[in-house]
């Protein structure tokens, strides 16, 4: 009676079950009471004590209550001596129930308890036995008593093993059942007509359908349109025929809304126990999302190819074991010499072995083991270098570390920037070269000439080193000009720059044209005296040129010079008053006759 309305009473909530349980029972117990037996005059033996404890301890102490109360009410109708004693049972009756549930719930109905509680419930007519008057009680214990314990443990411990056991299976098929229609793929179970026996509501959804219920009884006729439903139709006999499943099915099935999903099925045949196939049972899932997202990784895929391979730019991924993963075949072409050895799994200690093996690059004189350490710190830290190879080429190359774990390195053929960045240097250095060169002579310029003075006068001034200073001006020069021409001057420039130059040995010394004719020489290191020689020099070696000059005194190319030091005293501040200086003394040259050196006197 519990078992069949097992299924029923699942949709009624928790307190109606324990309710309804408790009146089930009392009533049962009722009932048995009116099968009871009179042993003596009202006293009655019967089984309504057991109905009582089943109830507590399957319903819980409400439901023993309720069946406890209504199972003393019967009693009281019946009338008769044993009223007090039936009631006080019933009462016991109820607090074993009550326990039991307790155990019950504790450990589990465990073959040890369900015989410790048989026991007890077995001592229940021989205590009904105990509480009678003397007389009836010796009546009943030679007579029912025995028979009633051992009739009331067995009933009782079957009662419970088969309440337990049919429990057991509704709450398996309550999990099957809900596990089927929760379940996101489509069951569904067939006859061999084609018609659905069983579906779950995925599958009954998929075809418009509330629930599982609703497609009882259909097929696929009544599901989807005649031509598909007649493949599927002739798919399924053939199956029932042959035996043989059919696996993995794929489909596009039109939907309502005009879309086309996917779906995968695979329908097995089910036996008779005799062999012979009942029907099938079918399962279908519906793979769109998952095929979209298979062709989406492989498109993502293929256009990563596709910039791997036409990116101008060499490409590896290492992996955190310093493993190459994948390279693409820029990268091995960049390397030509050990493109063998940059292989999938390949360790860059071997790939940078090759390249100390093979020479493909220029190690800037580090030891090859150094090198290869330094290499891998570098792709542990992440950062670039520029990379001279054999053959002159030179690459630029990049480690990235990648939070993931592994090195991503790009690079780059950077020759021709090289290149370029060696002209342009090239091209600096003409230009620095130029600014400070006076184009006629080649000699040093003004500007250079200043800065050299400046940069020595304060070395000088703070060591305490000599610095001196010429400044040389060619005598009747404008006269030169007007009687040979202007070309013939320039001429004549050239040539005692190249004389004063000639006569200046020393590196640091710098030889300037100042502007015009006049010329200055700069002397660190070189004392009042010493600067007088040099000027003397070059004074007499001009004169030794022996370039015709009709308006000169002498009849021949000549120069002034004035000479300046530096003095120990400090009077002087800047280059510029030391060039003032010897400017006074080379005005003295000119005034005293010219072709002549003076000297300033220090101080
Ligand atoms: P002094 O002996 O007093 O120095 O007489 P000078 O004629 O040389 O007088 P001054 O120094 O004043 O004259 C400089 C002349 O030098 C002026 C100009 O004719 C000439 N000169 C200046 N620069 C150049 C130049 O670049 N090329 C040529 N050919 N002549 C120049
Ligand atoms: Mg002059
Ligand atoms: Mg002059």
């Amino acid at each position: 009676m519990l078992a069949l309305s097992q299924e029923w009473v699942q949709s009624w909530s928790r307190s109606a079950r324990i309710i309804g349980m408790g009146v089930l029972m009392g009533l049962g117990a009722g009932a048995s009471m009116e099968l009871s037996i009179e042993v003596v005059q009202g006293v009655r033996f019967d089984l309504r004590l057991v109905m009582v404890s089943l109830s507590g301890i399957f319903g819980g102490p409400v439901a023993g209550l309720i069946s406890g109360v209504i199972a003393a009410l019967f009693r009281i109708q019946l009338g008769g001596a044993g009223v007090p004693v039936g009631i006080a049972v019933t009462a016991i009756a109820v607090g074993l129930g009550w326990a039991g549930f307790v155990l019950r719930r504790r450990f589990g109905l465990r073959p040890s308890l369900i015989a410790a509680l048989s026991l007890t419930e077995a001592m229940m007519p021989a205590l009904v036995v105990l509480m009678l008057p003397q007389e009836a009680r010796n009546v009943a214990a030679g007579t029912v008593m025995l028979p009633f314990m051992a009739l009331t443990g067995v009933a009782f411990s079957l009662a419970v093993i088969g309440i337990e056991h049919s429990r057991y299976r509704g709450w398996l098929t309550h999990l099957t059942k809900v596990a089927l229609s929760q379940a996101p793929d489509f069951f569904y179970i067939k006859d061999r007509q084609g018609r659905i026996v069983l579906a779950n509501d995925a599958a009954a959804r998929v075809s418009g359908l509330a629930a599982g219920g609703d497609a009882v009884g259909l097929t696929d006729f009544d599901l989807t349109d005649a031509d598909r439903a007649q493949v599927l139709f002739d798919a399924e006999q053939a199956l029932f025929r042959t035996g043989v499943p059919i696996v993995d099915f794929e489909e596009d099935v039109p939907q309502a809304d005009g879309s086309v999903r996917t779906m995968v099925t695979t329908k097995r045949p089910i036996f008779n126990a005799d062999g012979s196939i009942a029907g099938l049972v079918g399962v279908t899932k519906d793979l769109t999302e998952r095929l979209a997202l298979e062709r989406k990784v492989s498109d993502t895929r293929a256009e990563l190819d596709v910039v791997l391979n036409e990116m101008s730019e060499g490409l590896a991924r290492f992996d955190d074991a310093f493993r190459l993963v994948f390279s693409n075949a820029n990268y091995r072409a960049l390397f030509p010499l050990t493109g063998e050895a940059r292989q999938p799994g390949a360790h860059i200690r071997d790939i940078l072995k090759a390249v100390v093996e093979t020479g493909e690059q220029v190690l800037d004189g580090l030891a090859a083991e150094d090198w290869i350490a330094a290499v891998i710190e570098k792709m542990d830290t992440g950062g670039e270098e520029q990379v001279k190879m054999y053959d002159g080429r030179w690459l630029l190359i990049r480690s990235t570390p990648l939070r993931a774990g592994g090195t991503v390195v790009i690079v780059s053929d950077i020759s021709d920037l090289k290149e370029a960045e060696r002209n342009l240097m090239a091209v600096a250095e003409q230009m620095r070269v130029l600014s400070i060169t006076d184009a006629l002579t080649g000699l040093h310029n003004r500007r250079d000439f200043d800065n050299g003075l400046a940069a020595h006068f304060e070395t000088a001034r703070r060591e305490g080193f000599d610095l001196s200073v010429i400044l040389f001006d060619i005598d009747r020069f404008k006269a030169y000009n007007d009687t040979y021409g202007h070309p013939a001057g320039d001429s004549c420039l050239k040539r005692v720059a190249a004389s004063i130059r000639d006569n200046v040995k020393r590196p640091a010394d710098l030889v300037a044209r100042m502007g015009g004719e006049e010329f200055a020489v700069l002397l660190p290191n070189t004392s009042l005296s010493g600067a007088q020689k040099v000027a003397d020099n070059i004074r007499g070696a001009i004169e030794g040129l022996s370039m015709p000059h009709s308006g000169a005194e002498n009849g021949r190319v000549t120069i002034s010079a004035g000479v300046a030091a530096l003095d120990r005293e400090g009077r002087i501040e800047t280059g510029d008053q030391l060039v003032e200086k010897a400017d006074r003394a080379l005005y003295a040259a000119k005034a005293n006759g010219r072709n002549q050196v003076v000297s300033a006197p220090l101080g």
